[in-house]
Parts: structure tokens; C-alpha cells; sequence
């Protein structure tokens, strides 16, 4: 497998592009916008000037890696040679049912399709295709370059083989793939996105600040990030998407997200991608707390 297809090229996807063109895979990179495609290269682009100044890699390599991905608007143009197409759209039902039945019909009859949705259904996603048994989970962690675990979800009809594949592809990238069955939020989100909330829960219910939340789980439980940055990392809109999908399926309380998120998030403030979150991310505060977060 050498030519992949990656749709989205927000936070995860310029990530995912990233790691396969690295390790020498063709990306074709494909977005609805063309500002997100221009921001996704800017971004792969600093993250492999920042991986030459600590000596990871060469300009020769930083070189071959971004001439391994080219850029798409149109989807059929994008995936019409991919051998695996991984989308990482926005967090939406509606918006991966209809990529998903698009790529169906434009993909070639033996192309695998993966998400990296963080909690939708794969099964359900399958269903909008004629190929459920090609259609899996490929979960990658934020920031895609540095975190090393993908959560492979199989969905109720992905096969056998499809999974060995992409366990397989997700080692060649130097990846640790883990497997794990396809239920709301799988493994990771089911426990990260609780913590999260409830630490939400405890800043809006006056227990403690920001910093002093973030504070006791860094000190208190080594955690290298506190829970509300990591919402802020991760996007707001999509802590909250997840959560809803958790509590919709499991029809469970326990999920409900908490209001203080549902209002940040319909007040536009999506953390480090919209430049306010339970930080502050406007230009000169930016460079200072992402740079510190990536040493
Ligand atoms: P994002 O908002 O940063 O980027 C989404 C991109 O998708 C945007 O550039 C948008 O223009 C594009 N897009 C929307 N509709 C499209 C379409 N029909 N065709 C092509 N492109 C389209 O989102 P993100 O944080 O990168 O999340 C992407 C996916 O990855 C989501 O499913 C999310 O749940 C998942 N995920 C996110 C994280 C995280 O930390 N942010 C972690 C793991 C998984």
C-alpha cells in the first residue's frame, strides 16, 4: 500500500498526512476549503521545522515528506487512485454519511475506508457503503506526529483481514495500533471524556479555577497536560460532540455534558483552534504555550 487518501485537513488530518508522508507514503490531502488545505500545509511545514531543529530529521527528509502530499477540493480527483482513504472531517454525523456514500461510488472496489472519528459508529458509518466489511476505525491521537497509539475500531462487519491490514500499516508508521470493538466513545473517549467533563463540572460549579484544576491532575497525577487544556487541545465542539454520542447511546446521565461547555462551544470559544478556550491563544500567548506543550 503506498497512495493514500486523507479528507480533512484540520487539527487531525494534517497530522495523519503528515505521518504517512514521512514515512514515505503519496498523501493526497483533500478539504471542502481551501484556507483549512493552506493552514494544514503551513502547520505540517512548521512541525517538520520544528522536528529539524531538535535533529529528528534532515532537510533532505523534511524535503521528501512534503513533496509526498499534494492537495484536493474535489473528493472523486483526491481519492480516485487511493489504495485507503482515511477521513478526519469534522466531528458530524451527517457530513461522514454523506463522505462516506460519496467515496462508496468513487473509490475502487478494493479500497479500505477508515475514520478517525473520535465516537461516531463505525458500524453505522459502514452502512452507508456497499462495503461494510472494508470500512474500519482508525482512531490517531493528537498531535498525530509525536502520540503513538492508534485505536483500531472494528466495526460490526469489518473483517479479519482488513483489520490485520491496517494493524499492520499502523506499525509501518511506527504507530502502537491497539484493537478494540466498536461501542460508544471505544476505550479512549469512554474514559478520557468523563475526566474531562467532570473537571468542567468542577470549574463551573466554583470548586477552582482554571489553572488550579489543571494544577492537581498535572502535579497530583502526573499528567503531562491538566484536563481543561487538553479540552482546549482537543477542540470544544469536539469534547462536546463526543460526549453527546456517549450519551445518546448509552442513554446514561453520567454523559450529559456539562452546561458550561455547551455555552463556550455556542459561543464560539473552541480552544486553541479558535484562539480562546479555558485559555488564552490569541497570536503572542500561542507560540509560548503550544511550543511549551511540544518540548
Ligand atoms: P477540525 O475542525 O480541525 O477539521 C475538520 C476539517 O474537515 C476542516 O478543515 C473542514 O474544512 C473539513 N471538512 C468538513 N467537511 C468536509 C467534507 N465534506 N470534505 C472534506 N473536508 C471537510 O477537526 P479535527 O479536530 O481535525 O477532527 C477531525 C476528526 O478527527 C473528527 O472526526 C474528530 O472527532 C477526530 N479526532 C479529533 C481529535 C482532536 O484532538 N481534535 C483527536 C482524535 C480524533
Amino acid at each position: 500500500m503506498k497512495k493514500i487518501a486523507v479528507i480533512g485537513a484540520g487539527t487531525m488530518g494534517n497530522g495523519i498526512a503528515h505521518v504517512f508522508a514521512q514515512n514515505g507514503f503519496q498523501v493526497h490531502l483533500i478539504d471542502i476549503s481551501q484556507a483549512s488545505l493552506d493552514k494544514g500545509l503551513a502547520t505540517i511545514t512548521k512541525n517538520l521545522d520544528r522536528m529539524m531543529a531538535k535533529e529528528v530529521i534532515d532537510q533532505a527528509k523534511k524535503e521528501a515528506t512534503l513533496s509526498n502530499i499534494s492537495t484536493f477540493t474535489n473528493l472523486k480527483d483526491g481519492v480516485s487512485q487511493a489504495e485507503l482513504v482515511v477521513e478526519a472531517a469534522t466531528e458530524n454525523l451527517d457530513i461522514k454519511l454523506n463522505i462516506f456514500k460519496d467515496l462508496d461510488e468513487v473509490c475502487s472496489a478494493d479500497t479500505i475506508l477508515a475514520t478517525n472519528t473520535s465516537s461516531i459508529s463505525i458500524t453505522q458509518i459502514a452502512a452507508a457503503t456497499q462495503r461494510p466489511e472494508q470500512v474500519i476505525g482508525m482512531h490517531f491521537m493528537n498531535p498525530v506526529p509525536i502520540m503513538k497509539l492508534v485505536e483500531i475500531i472494528r466495526g460490526y462487519s469489518t473483517s479479519d483481514e482488513v483489520t490485520q491490514t491496517i494493524m499492520q500499516l499502523s506499525e509501518e508508521l511506527g504507530k502502537t495500533p491497539t484493537e478494540v470493538n466498536d461501542y460508544p466513545g471505544f476505550v479512549a473517549n469512554r474514559i478520557l471524556m468523563p475526566m474531562i467533563n467532570e473537571a468542567i463540572e468542577t470549574l463551573y460549579n466554583g470548586v477552582a479555577g482554571v489553572q488550579e484544576i489543571d494544577t492537581v491532575m498535572k502535579l497530583g497525577m502526573a499528567h503531562p497536560m491538566g484536563p481543561l487544556q487538553l479540552a482546549d487541545f482537543i477542540g470544544l465542539d469536539v469534547c462536546l460532540s463526543i460526549l453527546n454520542v456517549m450519551y445518546n447511546g448509552f442513554k446514561n446521565p453520567k454523559y450529559a455534558p456539562c452546561p458550561l461547555l455547551v455555552n463556550m462551544v455556542v459561543a464560539g470559544k473552541l480552544g486553541v483552534k479558535s484562539g480562546e478556550g479555558f485559555y488564552d491563544y490569541s497570536e503572542s500567548r500561542k507560540a509560548e504555550q503550544v511550543s511549551s506543550q511540544f518540548k
